[in-house]
């Protein structure tokens, strides 16, 4: 029989996997790199997957103080091989499918890996083009947002040299990264530098 760290599988199908882990994260954002991190801890020996292509790693929920004006969205932004645990294998490659019955994930490089419990933790994708003239607006015209590592500087940007008139905040109905961010962005402005402009001409 084989053992948990053999490198490779026979799935049900026949087929032969390129690497086997006893759990396979996908996702190395907060979500799968605190669960990498708590299993590690756990234990020692465990074998575990990560996927994950992307060479930084960005803590989200800083970008509210990046749109506030209190850091620079560099601080935010950390190098995911600083962050992956010890001894966990980092795959640094897209997830492109997963056979849930043969349980078997193929990577976009066409790696098979195989796995015995997955971890999905891919995060959401935010889809600015379901609203029309958002995505090219976006970072200009007073557009701002705090949901992305290359827009967030500007809201502060438009937070400082408000000086008057008519600010609309919005809240999506959808389902969302960080249910307060959109409302702490909203009772920012009136704690800071930014409150005169605001007491002074915000309709
Ligand atoms: C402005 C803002 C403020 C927030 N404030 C707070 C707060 O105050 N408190 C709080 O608890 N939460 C807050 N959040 C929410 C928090 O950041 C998220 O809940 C958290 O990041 C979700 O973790 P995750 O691992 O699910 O997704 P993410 O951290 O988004 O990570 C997803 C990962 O999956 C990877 N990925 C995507 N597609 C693939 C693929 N096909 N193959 C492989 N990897 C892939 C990505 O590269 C990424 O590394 C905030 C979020 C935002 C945007």
């Amino acid at each position: 029989m084989a053992s948990p760290h053999d490198p490779s599988r026979t799935d049900m199908s026949g087929n032969r996997s390129d690497v086997h882990h006893r759990v396979l994260i996908l996702g190395g954002g907060s979500g799968g790199i605190s669960v990498a991190a708590r299993l590690r801890r756990g234990d020692a020996s465990l074998n575990i997957g990560l996927i994950e292509p992307s060479e930084t790693h960005d803590y989200q929920p800083l970008w509210t103080l990046v749109g506030a004006g209190v850091f620079s969205r560099d601080v935010a932004r950390r190098r995911e091989a600083d962050l992956v645990p010890r001894n966990v294998s980092w795959i640094r490659e897209r997830v492109a499918a997963i056979d849930p019955e043969a349980k078997v994930v193929t990577s976009s490089g066409g790696q098979r890996v195989s796995y015995d419990f997955l971890v999905v933790a891919l995060g959401i994708q935010i889809n600015w083009n379901a609203i029309p003239g958002l995505a090219e607006g976006l970072g200009s015209h007073g557009i701002c947002s705090n949901y992305s590592f290359e827009s967030a500087p500007y809201t502060w940007e438009c937070i400082r040299s408000f000086r008057g008139g008519t600010a609309l905040f919005t809240m999506p109905a959808t389902a969302v990264k960080c249910g307060g961010a959109p409302q702490k962005l909203c009772i920012w402005p009136m704690t800071t530098s930014a409150k005169r402009a605001f007491e002074t001409g915000l309709r």
